[in-house]
């Protein structure tokens, strides 16, 4: 498999080179060259497989060439072995034909971990072959950096620098990352703002000198890997439903547009999606784009869904691409204008071949209590506060009572107590066995200045196994 740049001037790349390449080199994303497509019989014949062997069938012509079949089935054998649940993503009924499918069963528990802990493995198995070492750092303001550092934590290859605002992550976020332990794990709490550790990234991603010529790896969902594992669990929930005898639709809470854009990969793929809600928290500029065709940068409103905060929507770049017929020049020419001027909208007949599809609402803290206080009533099940949004969605646009909807879970609730207590159904949640203990670990963390050159003094001085490079 090939892979291209949205923006259409950056060199074609193999998945493993797509894998280390983060952004492409003329600014675009990659995406695959060609989208497999699978058949109604293919599809058919996975009807009750286990998660990782359906994951291999689903995600082999993306790795095809690369890594091969055997090596590939171990690593996902591995990967989804370490979640919670026996079925990996298993589905819960609310409503008539309305379901939640939890994707919160793995280590850190939200939906990233069905991505991170394959790309820590995938990584580690690609730069052992090739003799290599790497360095990844990212920002987090919460979510991404657990499951990154869960995902990394046992790569010989990998050493990882998570940076997050001192002081301004909750506990048990915290906690989920500074309690992994390792010569390969660097937990950094800058003292500023989730915006001053993302600003260092992009500082430090384009200018490399302090890294002595290692090489440094991204682990945002603008990784081409991060989607493609998303894939799966379309295929995994719909199967379950019907499909491909029956339609299914989807109900995705996103910011970053990564999770939802699987979706929409899935569908391309031959999975029979009749509708993807795109659920967004006061953060709505997909919302304004899916509903008014106008994508205009906003500020930023923090709410009770923070993984879901965002200005604009890093994926979103993959869709236009799609949009534009493959037209990396048309898509470089957009974001060129939106850079400069906060505002882009598309031709009228492209807007209405993505409404085909797509359709959205946004719902603010307020709603978003009201949605987790009303399941509850109805059913005693307690949601996350990105997971309401996502029913609370369903639950205003969906397009036919006759076919099942799911609303992607993608936190376990524990995560987010404030919304919890704020939507006043009684008890906090608690925390699952695997991390029942978490208060008491020990953590390990270095607090550093909101300072670029102090944190890039830190990452050679420690960037091989604790180490300098
Ligand atoms: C990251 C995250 C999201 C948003 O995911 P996107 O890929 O931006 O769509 C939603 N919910 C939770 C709990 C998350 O951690």
């Amino acid at each position: 498999m090939r892979y291209i740049s949205t923006r259409g001037l950056a060199p074609a790349l193999n998945f493993e080179d797509v894998l280390l390449a983060g952004l492409a080199s003329d600014g675009g994303l990659y995406v695959p060259e060609n989208l497999p497509r699978f058949t109604v019989e293919e599809i058919a014949s996975w009807a009750g497989l286990p998660y990782h062997e359906l994951a291999f069938r689903v995600m082999r012509p993306f790795v095809a060439g690369s890594i091969t079949d055997a090596d590939f089935k171990r690593i996902l054998e591995e990967t989804y072995g370490v979640f919670a649940h026996k079925a990996v993503a298993p589905l819960t009924q609310l409503g008539a034909n309305e379901w939640v499918l939890e994707l919160f069963q793995g280590p850190t528990l939200a939906f990233k971990d069905f991505a991170l802990q394959l790309l820590g493995r995938l990584l580690d198995h690609v730069l052992s072959k090739r003799g290599e070492r790497v360095v990844i750092m990212g920002a987090t303001s919460g979510d991404t950096g657990s499951a990154a550092i869960e995902g990394c934590k046992a790569c010989d290859n990998v050493d990882i620098f998570i940076m997050h605002p001192h002081n301004r992550v909750s506990e048990v976020q915290r906690r989920q990352m500074t309690t992994i332990l390792g010569d390969n794990i660097h937990n950094i709490a800058i003292e500023g703002n989730f915006d001053d550790c993302q600003e260092m990234v992009k500082a430090s991603f384009a200018d490399q000198g302090f890294l002595k010529g290692t090489r440094l790896v991204a682990v945002n969902s603008i990784n081409w890997a991060r989607i493609m594992a998303q894939i799966v669990y379309y295929f995994h929930a719909a199967l379950q439903l019907g499909a491909p005898h029956r339609s299914v639709a989807f109900s995705v809470p996103t910011g970053n547009f990564g999770d939802i854009f699987a979706g929409y990969l899935a569908r391309n793929m031959g999975l029979p999606i009749n509708q993807l809600i795109v659920a967004t928290n006061r953060n709505d500029i997909l919302h304004r784009f899916m509903s008014g065709n106008s994508y205009d940068k906003d500020t930023l409103h923090p709410s009770l869904s923070p993984s879901m905060d965002i200005m604009v929507s890093s994926n979103f770049e993959r869709l236009l691409f799609d949009l534009h017929g493959r037209n990396g020049a048309a898509v470089a020419a957009l974001l060129d204008s939106f850079k400069a001027t906060g505002k882009l909208s598309v031709e009228d007949d492209r807007w209405t071949e993505a409404r085909r599809l797509f359709d959205s609402l946004a719902v603010d803290d307020e709603a978003t209590c009201a949605t987790i206080a009303q399941v509850h009533g109805e059913t005693g099940y307690l949601l996350d506060p990105h997971t309401a949004i996502g029913v609370k969605a369903a639950r205003e646009c969906r397009r036919s009572l006759a076919l099942p909807m799911v609303i992607l879970g993608t936190a376990h609730p524990v995560k987010f107590p404030e919304a919890v207590e704020k939507a006043g159904v009684g008890k906090a949640p608690e925390l699952p066995a695997h991390l029942a203990d978490l208060f008491q670990r020990e953590e390990r963390c270095t607090v550093l200045a909101n300072d670029l050159k102090a944190v890039q003094d830190f990452v050679s001085q420690h960037g091989n196994r604790g180490k300098p490079l």
